[in-house]
């Protein structure tokens, strides 16, 4: 015998079946996600329960590829990674030398960042992140970090460049990987 144990839906309680499709992960707080085969529970009225199985290991590997990604960070991007690392706004501020108002503006979108306090937020993240689960610091980073000293070094030719260098060129820098 089988006992089959019905789900009941949470607004209307009526019974929920499982389906498995792709969805926009919106909840993750990115708009640019999208997820395949997740399991959804649906009842007859047709409300949706999503069922993200493994959301920990998930947003781990969100945020190592967010911190790796070609193209600048974007708001929700850099909160997101904020998150990651468990800190406070304020917190999390602090360890890259920002305000917390000028972190709210970068991930709010309010403003931009440059590409070096871009850098700062991806190295600052992999850190505390590798950090708070007893890891090293990511060896493939390194080039992120040998690019953020040399920043620091020859701050005034690299701000001439960056000054003059097109918006796309950080989304198609094939060293920055
Ligand atoms: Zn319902």
């Amino acid at each position: 015998m089988t006992i089959t144990k019905v789900r009941r839906c949470v607004d209307c309680g009526a019974p929920q079946e499982q389906v498995r499709r792709a969805i926009d992960y919106a909840e993750s707080g990115l708009d640019n996600v999208r997820l395949l085969n997740v399991p959804v529970w649906v009842c007859t009225n047709g409300h949706e329960e999503l069922a993200v199985p493994a959301v920990t290991e998930l947003h781990a590997m969100l945020a190592q590829l967010i911190i790796r990604k070609p193209a600048p960070l974007r708001g929700a991007e850099i909160r997101f990674l904020r998150r990651q690392t468990g800190l406070q706004a304020k917190e999390f501020a602090e360890r890259i030398g920002l305000t917390p108002v000028s972190l709210s503006r970068f991930e709010t979108n309010a403003r931009h960042a440059t590409r070096r306090v871009d850098l700062l937020i991806r190295l600052a993240a992999a850190a505390l992140i590798a950090g708070r689960d007893g890891n090293p610091f990511p060896s493939d980073l390194a080039p992120l970090v040998e690019r953020l000293e040399a920043w620091d070094v020859g701050s005034h030719t690299l701000r001439h460049v960056e000054a003059a260098a097109p918006e796309r060129e950080w989304e198609t820098a094939g060293d920055i990987r």
